[in-house]
């Protein structure tokens, strides 16, 4: 019997690690070695539009049926003035180096990669446009976020290239790469880059970001004294005050690590900390579908349980958000009952 989703797998890791190449590339040519005004968020803008167009043109090359919801859209870049023309350029230039870059293990020059596969600027266009599905409840969608973490990206520290495969509603596939995630948490200057990858029923696996050293990720059982909480530097993103009440409530004592990006999903999921919680600071911000869709599939996949703050799970059948979700809760299966025992005493008190 051959695996499920096993073409999609495949496919999904090599189109994030072609734009993982291409963001790092981005990061070193752009933000290290320019002198970029304070504040200047063209670096992550270039590579935000070209990952999601090389991700966007593999897709369609390898499944032109499936539909794609992407966070960015081309129409701001098709207006003709001097300064789009050059921005254009420059994402045409940077997706059409990573498209064309020599096929390595797995790569299939049929999904449009490969030396010969250059695209012109009105095809990479389009491809980014092809992001623009409104999502839905039946048939196959992608959810694509070429940068996420931008503030991470741009000072250097922790972002994410996220993909996922959603099918009548439940993800089936989900890789995330972390180009600057140290293989080992505790070794920061150690080697960097890794890829989380998770099929439904198939177990998650983290490899390095060539696909070496490939390994099994469960996560491990709930210990009190050493459990700590993942949460955004952000203030902004999720709340710190509500993370440290539950912590206290909890009668934990580890400080929270704080990170950006879908990276804390990794570091749930390989154990560096014990749960990801994401609660939200004012009403009316809605979560959006391609900031959970990886992860949640590497949280189940590895021993762990995710919901929302009442305890229903992630809802991605309602478009672009998860527009009946409030909160993420995510942790191993053993916790997952007292936090969010300890999450719904919080809310009460406020
Ligand atoms: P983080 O890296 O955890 O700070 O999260 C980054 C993500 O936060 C981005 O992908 C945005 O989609 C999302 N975001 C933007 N504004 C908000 C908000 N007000 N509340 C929660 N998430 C947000
Ligand atoms: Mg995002």
């Amino acid at each position: 019997m051959s695996l499920a989703y096993i073409t999609e797998k495949q496919l999904a890791i090599s189109a994030v690690r072609r734009a993982c190449l291409l963001t790092s590339s981005v990061f070193n040519k752009l933000v290290k070695n320019e002198t970029l005004v304070k504040g200047d968020k063209s670096p992550v803008t270039v590579a935000d539009y070209s990952a999601q167009a090389v991700i966007s043109t593999m897709l369609h090359r390898a499944y032109p049926n499936d539909l794609i919801v992407g966070e960015e859209d081309a129409s701001d870049l098709r207006t003709e003035t001097d300064s789009l023309s050059s921005l254009r350029n420059r994402i045409v230039e940077l997706a059409n180096e990573a498209l064309t870059a020599e096929l390595g293990i797995g790569d299939i020059a049929e999904w449009g990669i490969g030396p010969g596969s250059e695209q012109n600027a009105n095809q990479l266009l389009d491809a980014i446009d092809r992001g623009s599905y409104e999502g839905g409840r039946s048939g196959r969608m992608w959810t694509i976020d070429p940068i996420d973490g931008t503030k991470g990206f741009l000072r250097g520290e922790q972002y994410a290239v996220c993909l996922a495969l959603i099918v009548d509603a439940q993800v089936q596939v989900g890789v995330l790469g972390c180009p600057n995630l140290p293989w080992d948490w505790l070794k920061p200057d150690g080697d960097k880059g890794c890829l989380f990858v998770a099929v439904r029923g198939q177990g998650a696996q983290q490899m390095k970001l060539s696909g070496a050293d490939s390994a099994p990720l469960t996560m491990p059982p709930y210990t009190p004294s050493t459990f700590s909480f993942l949460e955004s530097v952000e203030a902004a993103h999720s709340s710190h005050s509500t993370t440290s009440q539950i912590s206290r409530i909890m009668g934990l004592t580890q400080s929270p690590i704080r990170m950006d990006s879908q990276a804390k999903y990794g570091c749930l999921v390989r154990g560096d900390g014990g749960a990801y919680v994401r609660m939200p600071t004012g009403v009316g911000y809605q979560e959006k579908i391609w900031d959970h869709a990886t992860g949640s599939l590497l949280v189940t996949e590895s021993g762990g349980i995710i919901t929302d703050s009442r305890g229903l799970p992630l809802d991605f059948g309602l478009g672009r958000t998860l527009g009946e979700n409030y909160g993420i809760i995510a942790t191993v299966s053993d916790a997952h009952a007292k936090l969010l025992d300890a999450v719904q005493r919080v809310v009460k008190e406020d």
